[in-house]
């Protein structure tokens, strides 16, 4: 009992670490990639009788990593900090044995962090740290008993193995990140897409940015060359730089044909959504474009008809997509008419209010499950695109009626869901103001830190 007792007392080390001044390495608040390689060596000098509380104290707690230690002997041990990086073609056996740690540790290490991260996705230039106590180096057995690793799994994640009593456990942790508002902005010559991909932001919030004006933006038609945007969104970040996982966009702003519109993401106490800058949601009953990736091929009016030859009125815009591409239901509502109707082919209508219907025709097929009476919800998919009865090609022929009168989808005029009143809009001005504060700290693109964690 003796034994363990004193190699337990290895296992209190991290606790006399402070007390005696010697080392802890914070393996992830050091040093960035292209370490190869690094050592650290303490020397942990006991008194006898800080020792003998320790034994008193670790007598119930015996690690059996230390069973073989009887050349550990006095009050001298050595707490070593292995800093790796992993290489190609490394296995994590490679890594622990080339780390110093004895094969049947580093088996029985492995054995636990399969439990919770599969060793064979370590990838290069990842950290691994490896913390051990060892007898003195002249020895040419120096009892070195494997203490804990840290191996970094990814931006901010880790995963941890500490040598315990039972033996070695291991467990997934997150490493400190901090969260950043990053800007970008810039002139549209193109299109969007390729201003805010030379602005470097990335797709996910470009995609943010979109659904967020779908409302107001026709985006095939509203777009022309020397209009602007300006967006600011929150990403994580590694202390050393390295991304994590993109979060929320917070502030748009689109100026087109010369018209500002900005948008803020506000959490009122009637949920999270974006606002323009007198608290009006963007949200809106409608969506003016029911399908995505689209391309507008025929808009609202007169026009000539491209099978029967005369000029004719539209009474709808149409969308030309490839066949199969998902159609959403424009608003909340109530399907009023699914299936066969004359020239429409495959045809629905929504009944969303009193006011408003939508409707979708040419479709090659209506979603399993949708019929007359269904409840849909704004963004659900109805149906799929196709080239159904008096159709050139595949395309969505979309119409917006208003008292049971077709109106120009891209022109009518909607009201939003959803106003910022009272308390609500007195919260949001503050929050605004700080946001913006906030946006002129950083200029016209970059990023300030947020917090830590
Ligand atoms: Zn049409």
């Amino acid at each position: 009992m003796r034994r363990y007792a004193l190699a337990a007392v290895a296992g209190c080390c991290a606790i006399a670490v402070g007390a005696a001044a010697v080392l802890y390495l914070d393996p992830f608040a050091s040093s960035g990639p292209g370490v190869a390689e690094r050592v650290e060596k303490t020397e942990e000098r006991y008194s006898r009788r800080l020792i003998e509380t320790w034994e008193r104290a670790a007598e119930e707690s015996v690690d059996l990593a230390l069973l073989a230690s009887p050349g550990v002997q006095g009050a001298s041990r050595t707490r070593e900090v292995r800093e790796l990086v992993v290489g190609r073609g490394d296995t994590l056996m490679h890594l622990l044995l080339r780390a110093g740690v004895p094969r049947n540790q580093a088996a029985g290490a492995i054995e636990a962090i399969r439990k919770v991260y599969d060793p064979r996705r370590i990838v290069p230039g990842r950290k691994l740290v490896v913390t051990y106590l060892a007898g003195d180096p002249a020895l040419e057995d120096r009892n070195i008993v494997l203490r804990e690793i840290k191996l970094d799994t990814g931006p901010g994640k880790a995963v941890a193995v500490e040598g315990r009593a039972a033996g070695f456990r291991a467990r997934r942790v997150e490493t400190p990140t901090e969260l950043r508002l990053v800007r970008a902005s810039g002139k549209i010559s193109s299109s969007l897409y390729h201003a805010t991909k030379k602005a470097a932001m990335p797709p996910a919030i470009f995609v943010q940015l979109v659904r967020i004006y779908s409302w107001d933006v026709d985006f095939q038609r509203e777009i022309r060359e020397g209009d602007s945007f300006d967006a600011a969104w929150e990403s994580r970040y590694t202390p050393e730089g390295a991304l994590v996982d993109h979060g929320k966009m917070v502030y748009g702003s689109l100026t087109l044909s010369g018209k500002r519109l900005e948008l803020y993401r506000f959490e009122s106490r009637r949920g999270t959504d974006y606002f323009d800058k007198k608290g009006a949601g963007a949200r809106k009953p409608l969506l003016r474009t029911p399908i995505d990736g689209a391309r507008l091929s025929s808009g609202y009016g007169k026009r000539r008809h491209p099978i029967l030859g005369y000029t004719k009125m539209h009474r709808g815009v149409d969308f030309a997509a490839r066949p199969g591409t998902p159609i959403f239901a424009a608003g909340d509502g109530r399907v009023a008419y699914a299936g066969r109707k004359g020239t429409f082919g495959i045809y629905m209508r929504i009944r969303h209010n009193e006011r408003y219907q939508t409707a979708y025709a040419h479709m090659r097929a209506i979603r399993r499950g949708v019929r007359r009476g269904t409840r849909v919800t704004q963004g659900q998919v109805i149906g799929y695109v196709g080239s159904t009865g008096r159709s050139t090609g595949p395309h969505l022929h979309y119409e917006i009626l208003v008292n049971g009168h077709q109106v120009n989808p891209m022109r009518v005029a909607m009201t939003p869901q959803l106003r910022l009143k009272g308390e609500d809009l007195a919260a949001f001005h503050v929050f605004r103001g700080s946001l913006e504060r906030r946006l002129a700290q950083i200029g016209t693109s970059g990023f300030v830190k947020v917090s830590s964690r």
